[in-house]
């Protein structure tokens, strides 16, 4: 089995084929989905898909694109949100400094909101990060100094020594098809030296098609090429990465049942 931790189910690309999508991700062995919320306000939108289907849940956040729209969402209101049993996770939430959406000021204060709340949950928090490192870095260590609180850094795309202190604080990374691209030799550098333990494979879809489907709209199903890239670059089987990535979506993932 292998699970795709992110993917964004409600996003408009998917509403024709909702049903078949989530049935070739059975097909190609994906045993659960995790619908990844982008903005707090629209929960209702995946709670609905979270029950449709008994495989897919979901998370509550605000990327931090949508940072200045929902700017101010304290830590209680997003822990009653989280009371809802589809609710897994928090997140996305984060710092995204290559597009221009999202004031940093209201990405850092939305990330330290989401990260009080996974720390009051203990449920984990999505974190996403891009041309951020070092003040993804800094606010990380500076809550972890608060207390712990879990967390994968999704979709990771980010510098070796962000990853490490991430790994040191206990938290987990996330690949998507970007490591199937050719240019990403660092990327896979870093993801043969991390701890088995720590690693998290995802789709991200609808973007990021990987490797051989690349252009296209991606899909849960997708994950395997991931996991495939992933086992290849650590030298194991894909039986191997297929069994500690979903081992290590059930330990973060805790709330999932298995
Ligand atoms: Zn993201
Ligand atoms: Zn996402």
């Amino acid at each position: 089995m292998l699970v795709d931790s992110h993917c964004h189910l409600d996003f408009p690309d998917f509403a024709e084929d909702l049903d078949g999508i989530v049935s070739r991700a059975r097909a190609a062995g994906i045993g659960r989905m995790v619908t990844i919320s982008t903005r707090v306000r629209q929960l209702n939108q995946l709670l609905a898909i979270a029950e449709r289907y008994d495989d897919v849940y979901c998370s509550v956040g605000t990327h931090p694109h949508n940072a200045d729209e929902e700017d101010g969402i304290s830590p209680d209101e997003l822990i009653a949100l989280t009371q809802h049993p589809r609710v897994v996770a928090l997140g996305e939430a984060g710092l995204d400094y290559f597009y221009d959406d999202g004031s940093p000021e209201a990405q850092a204060r939305g990330f330290r909101a989401h990260i009080a709340a996974a720390r009051a949950t203990g449920l984990p928090l999505v974190i996403h990060t891009r041309e951020a490192d070092a003040d993804c870095s800094r606010i990380l260590e500076e809550e972890a100094a608060k207390g712990s609180f879990r967390a994968v850094l999704h979709c990771y795309t980010g510098g070796r020594e962000l990853a490490l202190k991430a790994v040191s604080l206990g938290l987990y990374i996330g690949f998507t098809g970007i490591l199937t691209f050719k240019k990403s030799d660092a990327l896979r550098a870093l993801a043969a030296e991390l701890p088995s333990d720590r690693i998290l494979v995802e789709t991200d879809s609808p973007y990021l098609a990987p490797g051989k489907f690349r252009g296209k709209r991606n899909e849960p199903a997708y994950v395997v090429e991931v996991a495939k890239v992933l086992a290849e670059t650590r030298g194991v089987s894909l039986e191997e990465i297929s069994r500690q990535t979903t081992e290590n979506f059930f330990r973060l993932f805790s709330k999932v049942e298995a």
